[in-house]
């Protein structure tokens, strides 16, 4: 396993799990669950493969090149030629771009939307693509869960209906993005795309306990406007990673989310720092590897 170049830390979930964790040699367990947040720079794309070989791609990065030098290569090494699911955050170009690249490259089971009012040309051709390839395409909306095979469970929890809108009556773009929990045995991860605090709250409302997890991809690419203190203090995750671009002009992440993280006794990890971060999960304990350069 010698392309497990760095491992940084073995992580358990809780003490009660210490005497059963894997050895901290950085060897991965076997019978694993993949999650990778991709560094695809200021964008999103988080994939994650099961133990028994289904697959699933969250949002695609900024472009073709994102799909292609960086998102494609992780499912092939893995040994995926199908993916079950291709989950759309929201129809902006950092989550959108690289998905016709996808669509082009792979084959799809089901796309997955919150069909969000949109004219960005990438989502116009995603839906193209998902038509002409006759792709089953579901609405994402709160209480769905996905099938992910006999150890990965995925639900959706947001958006729900009546979509949230700005203060001008306009629907919000990241407010109502797919919240996504998978869940692996006892190791629970929640990925909620751009949502920021006025949806962070309105999902709190409703799920508050469902939203704990130990691993956190972060909202909105660690912006001011998003991981407010009430959804933290929900979720009270173990390690945030964060998915942003090197020098990026939106200052992300901010320097208050990341010490809001602190205060909640969260790691912090980032793309723009640590390049694609992998996380190996037994069910149990998980190892997080970092430094997954461009392929
Ligand atoms: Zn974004």
């Amino acid at each position: 396993m010698g392309r497990w170049r760095s491992v940084l830390a073995l992580l358990l979930l809780a003490a009660a799990t210490a005497a059963c964790a894997v050895p901290g040699t950085g060897r991965p367990p076997a019978d694993a669950a993949t999650l990778a947040v991709f560094d695809v720079g200021q964008a999103l794309a988080v994939g994650l493969v099961t133990p028994d070989g289904h697959a699933l791609l969250y949002d695609a990065g900024n472009s073709r090149e994102d799909a292609e030098a960086v998102i494609l290569p992780f499912f092939r090494a893995h040994g995926i030629a199908r993916l079950d699911y291709l989950v759309l955050s929201h129809p902006d170009q950092d989550h959108v771009g690289g998905m016709p690249a996808i669509l082009e490259a792979i084959d799809v089971g089901t796309f997955v939307d919150p069909v969000l009012p949109s004219t960005n040309r990438a989502y116009l051709e995603t839906l193209r693509l998902v038509r002409a390839r006759r792709i089953a395409a579901v609405r994402a909306e709160r209480g769905r869960t996905l099938a992910l095979g006999a150890a990965v469970r995925a639900t959706v929890l947001w958006p729900e209906r009546p979509f949230l809108t700005e203060p001008d009556g306009t629907i919000s773009d990241n407010d109502n993005s797919v919240v996504l929990r998978i869940e692996h045995g006892a190791v629970r991860i929640l990925v909620p795309g751009d949502l920021e605090a006025r949806g962070e709250v309105a999902l709190v409302a409703r799920e508050d306990g469902a939203l704990r997890a130990a691993i956190l991809v972060v909202g909105h690419h660690g912006s001011r406007t998003s991981s407010s203190e009430a959804f933290l203090e929900a979720v009270r995750p173990a390690v945030a990673i964060v998915s942003a671009g090197r020098n990026n002009p939106y200052g992300h992440p901010h320097p208050e989310t990341l010490q809001r993280f602190r205060t909640f006794g969260a790691q912090v990890y980032r793309t723009d720092v640590d390049g694609t971060i992998l996380v190996r999960s037994d069910g149990t304990s998980w190892v997080l590897v970092t430094g997954q350069g461009r392929s």
